[in-house]
């Protein structure tokens, strides 16, 4: 028996940004000239994939009901403006994931309403904004996400995340990060609520070029492949009549 995998030119995904790094701080621009969210879309492309983009300042934060409904995996980028998120907009994006959508959160997504409230813990963690440079241990290396990789990523600048992160045990354990400071960080983490898969992944601090990473590239192009939808029964709730009736007396 072959596992399930989704048509890569099946996948409709949404990258989400707040967008707002790159307009106010030049060093930023530089290295993301159109926004974080336009290189990550503009690498999913290059692999096939059908993205949109939407960011906070759209109405309804780009994220309407249409959108929402038309979106098999959902890409979030968020850090100086996670208050400003609608709390009725991350309810929709929640039941969208318990009803089956893919979610990925990627860096200081972390402190984000809609990952605290799927998470259910206060997700927070140790962070160095310094000279370190990340190497991240694959440590599922029979794991899709981690498919054309090698035994590990290495980023030569990054900020340092360290534990101990409050989110509940992954499921699955995809990487590990050490730092060249000592910390070490659970660096990919994978959770299914309802219906839905969410992959966490940590790197991509805005003034570093990590988006632009061929090996980022892919691990976030693999978790799509791993977060999108795939067939299955329905789920059924609520009171329901017996299918027969007891044998017993
Ligand atoms: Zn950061």
């Amino acid at each position: 028996m072959t596992s399930y995998r989704p048509d890569i030119h099946n996948i409709r995904v949404t990258v989400w940004n707040e967008y707002r790094h790159e307009r106010q701080n030049e060093r930023v621009a530089k290295i993301y000239p159109h926004g974080i969210h336009a290189a990550i879309a503009a690498a999913l492309r290059e692999k096939g994939l059908t993205v949109r983009t939407a960011t906070l300042d759209e109405p309804e934060h780009g994220l309407s009901t249409d959108v929402l409904n038309n979106t098999d995996v959902l890409i979030w980028w968020g850090h100086m403006a996670h208050k400003e998120v609608r709390d009725d907009i991350v309810a929709r994006v929640q039941q969208r994931v318990l009803d089956g959508m893919g979610l990925i959160v990627l860096h200081s997504g972390h402190f984000s309403k809609i990952f605290r409230t799927l998470m259910g813990t206060s997700c927070d963690l140790k962070w160095r904004e310094s000279d370190d440079s990340e190497r991240l241990w694959v440590v599922a290396p029979g794991h899709p996400i981690t498919e054309g990789l090698g035994e590990y990523i290495e980023i030569e600048r990054e900020e340092m995340y360290g534990e101990h992160f409050d989110v509940p045990p992954p499921e699955t354990l995809v990487f590990i990060s050490w730092f060249s400071g000592g910390e070490v960080f659970r660096s990919g983490c994978c959770y299914t609520r309802g219906r839905g898969k969410i992959f966490y992944f940590r790197p991509g601090h805005e003034t570093l070029p990590t988006y632009h990473h061929p090996d980022v590239q892919r691990v976030i192009a693999n978790a799509v492949l791993w977060t999108a939808p795939v067939p299955g029964a329905p789920r059924t709730f609520g009171n329901t009549p017996a299918l027969r009736r007891s044998s017993r007396k």
